[in-house]
């Protein structure tokens, strides 16, 4: 029955990143916009909320089963901030939505916690896959990577908070990270590695 899933993206890295754990497994993974299929709303504040939405939306217009993920940057002293709203965090306050202008209103908000202790944070990706739109069984899986979030960017590589996303057992950001080391390490390739598991228990 899962020959063939709906992706609920259409971002070419993910489908590509995805595309390498399910093609072994015999699933094509189809990206949405390929079956015309819109954006679904993301209006919950947890991300596994978001991405069980995202895949219901994309099953319910395509009669296919559906996976979808939602991932973001979470940071200790601000409570979890900014969370699902990490792809637009500067623009809550009226600023560009860019990856250096979330980069800088992070900083800015972090200021009155300088303590190293005061830093943790951790990238969180969230994997929901429904056979149906209405899969009240959904696969469900997670994926975490800790950090600490310095003041100056160092790096050249990845995208959004990595810069500023320090692993202290590495000694590196994640955007000094080789892209490989990244995709083997990284909160997605964990939640990622976490589903085949539990596609191959449940399947
Ligand atoms: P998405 O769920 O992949 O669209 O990611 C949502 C937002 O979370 C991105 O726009 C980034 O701001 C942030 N984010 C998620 N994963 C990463 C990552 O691996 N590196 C840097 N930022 C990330």
């Amino acid at each position: 029955m899962l020959d063939r899933i709906v992706l609920a993206s259409n971002n070419p890295g993910k489908l590509r990143e995805f595309d390498a754990l399910f093609k072994p497994l015999g699933i094509e993974l189809v990206p949405q916009g390929a079956l015309g299929v819109s954006e679904a709303d993301e209006p919950h504040v947890t991300f596994i909320e978001n991405a069980l939405a995202k895949a219901r939306h994309a099953s319910a217009a395509t009669g296919l089963p559906a996976l979808a993920d939602d991932s973001g940057l979470c940071v200790a002293a601000l409570h979890g901030a900014p969370g699902v709203y990490s792809a637009r965090y500067a623009s809550l306050v009226g600023k560009t939505k860019s990856d250096a202008a979330n980069n800088a209103h992070l900083i800015e908000q972090l200021a009155a916690h300088p303590g190293a202790g005061e830093r943790t944070a951790c990238y969180y990706c969230a994997l929901a896959l429904v056979r149906r739109a209405d899969d009240p069984l959904p696969i469900i899986a997670e994926g975490r990577w800790d950090g600490q979030i310095i003041d100056l960017a160092r790096g050249t590589h990845g995208f959004g908070y990595d810069p500023h996303f320090f692993i202290p057992a590495l000694g590196q950001t994640a955007a000094e990270l080789s892209p490989d080391v990244k995709n083997e390490v990284s909160h997605r390739a964990r939640a990622l590695r976490q589903l085949i598991e539990k596609l191959g228990q449940t399947t």
